[in-house]
């Protein structure tokens, strides 16, 4: 294992009717509440009516921002910010999936500096501080109720980069797996498809003797393999959703990479894809991770052979580490099709003929861990996933 130093704050609540806890979480931290939310399912579903029931018997001073993007935009982010900077607000609640999540961490560290927001993700601006942050989780996807990263699109440059400080963990996030069940099923199989990514980006290091990260990991992707394809077809099942919505938070709080760096070539390459094209974020990784793996066997087929085996279920014997590395891959690539994923970016009208600006979004920062990604590379996985 490398050295490291772990630190996560988020005091999760979760559970059916955990969102009480609000009560008690709220007035700690003042009465002047701006509440985020996207482009109305928790309207749809009543979560909203529940929320806003919660703060009046409060008595809190609520202003809202609604109508938060799936890829959410800086725009967005620098409205939440002048409200409250104009309001004074003293918290900021997130009621959403990982897109209001993510908009709403940039507004709670933008809300303290002068500078654009934009700035934070380019990280021009260093983040010093933020108002506290507090998350209603309606999506079991990013793990972004329980870490301190953000990704957010900028629609004028077409660029969407992730950035993160600690100053933005959530104070609290409420999951309870019932806001999940209005969840579509098409959003259910990003999801999946998102968390398994977050254990694979995570799994491929290049750390030695990391067992118990391996187990954890490998553990983390076995539930979901078991679980999901129970649930694309039973919706409203509680103990499926609840299994699937730990999952997605523990994927990606970080515990996962103790002691080692994870790679992100793939989430990069994807955030590139969605700049330009705006697809779901799970949609592209699904296309993308199976020829990222293929592109990389030989990097550490060892590596890709234990995945094979102990997740997979590929029966090792008689083969080399290649065979057994290829046969696991393909058998991921079909699990995510068997759910309802996408395998190819013409799935999403995508053709080559903005390739050469992918790439250039793509190689905008160094790309991999595991295996540092040139141009060349980034072409070759795009191309292979046409
Ligand atoms: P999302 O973009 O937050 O939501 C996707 C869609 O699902 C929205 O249209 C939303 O509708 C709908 N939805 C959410 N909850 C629902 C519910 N309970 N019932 C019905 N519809 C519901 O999805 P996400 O996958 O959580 O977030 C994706 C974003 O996170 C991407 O930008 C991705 O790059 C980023 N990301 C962040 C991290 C991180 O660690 N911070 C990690 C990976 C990815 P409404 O808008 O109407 O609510
Ligand atoms: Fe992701």
């Amino acid at each position: 294992m490398n050295e490291f130093t772990f630190y996560n704050p988020v005091r999760l609540h979760f559970g059916k009717g955990q969102i009480t806890q609000l009560e008690k979480e709220l007035p700690k931290y003042g009465d002047k509440i701006l509440v985020v939310y996207g482009g109305g399912s928790i309207k749809r579903n009543d979560l909203y009516n529940e929320v806003m029931t919660i703060l009046e018997n409060l008595k809190m001073k609520v202003f809202e921002l609604s109508g938060v993007e799936p890829n959410p935009r800086v725009s967005t982010a620098r409205k939440g910010i002048e409200i409250c900077k104009k309001e004074e607000i003293d918290i900021v609640l997130a009621v959403g999936g990982g897109s209001v999540i993510d908009c709403s961490k940039l507004i709670v560290a933008g809300a303290m500096i002068d500078e654009d927001p934009w700035n934070i993700v380019i990280k021009k601006a260093e983040v010093k501080d933020a108002l506290p942050l507090g998350t209603i989780l309606t999506i079991a996807a990013t793990g972004s109720e329980m870490n301190a990263g953000s990704v957010i699109t900028n629609e004028e440059t077409l660029e969407k980069f992730g950035w993160g400080s600690p100053f933005v963990f959530p104070k609290f996030s409420i999951l309870d797996p019932t806001y999940t069940f209005t969840l579509p099923r098409n959003q259910t199989v990003y999801g999946i498809v998102d968390m398994m990514a977050h254990v694979f980006e995570q799994y491929f290091h290049n750390a030695t003797n990391t067992p118990v990260t391996d187990e954890m990991c490998e553990g983390v992707l076995r539930t979901v393999i078991a679980t999901g394809p129970k649930l694309v077809n039973d919706l409203e099942n509680y103990e499926l959703r609840e299994t699937i919505l730990l999952s997605g938070t523990i994927a990606l709080n970080t515990f996962l990479s103790m002691g080692s760096t994870g790679d992100w070539a793939t989430h990069d390459i994807e955030h590139a894809v969605s700049a330009v094209y705006d697809i779901p974020h799970g949609g592209g990784l699904a296309i993308l991770f199976p020829n990222w793996m293929r592109h990389n066997v030989h990097v550490n087929p060892d590596r890709f052979a234990q995945l094979a085996t102990r997740v997979f279920g590929v029966n090792p014997e008689g083969k080399s580490a290649e065979e057994i590395a290829y046969e696991g891959i393909n058998r991921l690539s079909e699990f995510w099709i068997s759910i309802g994923a996408p395998s190819r970016l013409a799935d999403y009208e995508i053709d080559d003929s903005k390739l050469d600006i992918l790439v250039e979004k793509a190689m905008a920062r160094p790309l991999g861990v595991f295996k540092k990604l040139q141009a060349e590379d980034v072409r070759k996985i795009l191309e292979m996933s046409l």
